[in-house]
């Protein structure tokens, strides 16, 4: 069994994150279970910084959170650094400008998330050569400091798949053009998460994100921090608490079929406040699925009447070109200065969605996908 810690943690005041989150390690083993063999090993913490976004907005792992691990580790004398590669723009100034200045002043470093290491994935099904971030090659402990938020692709983030952010920059982008498949890139993940492996990951869930995550979702107090040794086993109480199936998650069909446990919440110990003191009826998920049923040839038409695609909010859009530099399929270019989708290119990644600054990218589908997205939440 893998043991999970979820803890109720009402708000983000610095002492109730740091109380919830002494809780919770003290429910499964304590934070010296966790710390690398030697004194002089280097810890990474790798929170969620998709984007340069105020806490508030529940896109990132909140300030709070990071100061509350952060401040245990540096008291066991542990070497801390702390990054992430967030999809366009420099990695420290998305930091900073995400409210995590408090957490470098503490004595934590900035990490080298630019300089590209290739990683080894040794049991890598989709790849085995991952173009990973120094700064996560160099580390003797990665702790998964992730947000509880929906996402557009594959319909949950938590622990597992904050590892992306361990790719740098715009290659994360191109792997998505490699990989489109929603399913495939869900095993890829789960070849960064077996790369990776981190050997604590906490869940920011005190205000997770529903509705279109993993950028222009709603911020909604969930009140919880999971934690856990093991991500999968950390995700798998998230879905129990915002009500999703894990049948219904890629990653976990994904592990399903390589056997990468856990995988079933009947895997998992159970450790802190009860399920029915945190779990949430009515999670939103997000706009968006896909066809994986009916026979191939009618898999294309359903795919278009099904699917979400992005769709330009000619108000809202700045004409700022993010989401055309983002993109990995060129579907989008400029033209009398209104950014137009090629949807023939369209891979359905939602990078732009998630690059957009404006929140001037929707996504939009039909009433045949909007009624497989709320059937989606449970089996
Ligand atoms: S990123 Fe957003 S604001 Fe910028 S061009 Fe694209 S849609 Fe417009
Ligand atoms: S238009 Fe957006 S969703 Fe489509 S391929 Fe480009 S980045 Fe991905």
């Amino acid at each position: 069994m893998y043991k999970v810690a979820v803890v109720k943690c009402g708000s983000y005041d610095s002492s109730e994150v740091m109380e919830s989150l002494n809780r919770a390690l003290a429910l499964i083993g304590g934070i010296d279970t966790f710390l690398p063999a030697s004194s002089s090993g280097t810890i990474l913490l790798k929170p969620n910084l998709l984007a340069g976004e105020p806490p508030e907005k529940a896109v990132t792992t909140h300030p709070s959170v990071m100061q509350a691990i952060a401040t245990t580790l540096l008291q066991k004398e542990c070497q801390v650094q702390m990054g992430d590669s967030p999809g366009l723009g420099d990695p420290f100034k998305t930091a900073v400008k995400s409210g995590l200045q408090p957490v470098y002043d503490l004595g934590v470093l900035p990490a080298d998330f630019e300089t590209v290491v290739e990683m080894h994935s040794p049991d890598g099904r989709v790849s085995r050569r991952l173009p990973t971030a120094a700064a996560v090659a160099g580390s003797d402990l990665v702790v998964s400091c992730a947000k509880l938020k929906t996402h557009a692709l594959q319909i949950y983030t938590g622990g597992v798949k904050n590892l992306y952010g361990c790719l740098v920059g715009l290659n994360k982008a191109k792997q998505h053009f490699r990989y489109p498949d929603r399913d495939v890139f869900a095993d890829f993940l789960l070849d960064i998460y077996t790369a990776v492996m981190p050997g604590l990951t906490i869940i920011d869930g005190i205000m997770a994100m529903e509705g279109n995550g993993p950028r222009t979702g709603t911020p909604r107090k969930a009140g919880v921090l999971i934690v856990s040794g093991n991500a999968l086993a950390a995700d798998l109480a998230a879905l129990q608490v915002i009500g999703f199936s894990p049948n219904k998650i890629p990653i976990f069909r994904a592990a399903k079929k390589r056997n990468l446990r856990p995988f079933s919440i009947d895997e998992i110990q159970w450790l802190g406040d009860d399920l029915a003191d945190v779990q949430i009826q009515d999670f939103v998920p997000a706009v968006t699925t896909r066809v994986s049923f009916g026979p191939q040839f009618l898999q294309r038409p359903l795919r278009n009447l099904l699917i979400a695609y992005p769709d330009i909010n000619a108000t809202r859009c700045q004409s700022c070109g993010a989401c055309m530099k983002i993109c990995p399929a060129k579907a989008l270019k400029m033209v009398g200065g209104q950014v137009r989708l090629s949807r023939s290119k369209c891979i359905t990644c939602y990078c732009c969605h998630e690059a957009c600054t404006y929140g001037a990218i929707d996504l939009h589908c039909g009433v045949l996908g909007r009624t497989a997205a709320k059937l989606m939440r449970t089996e």
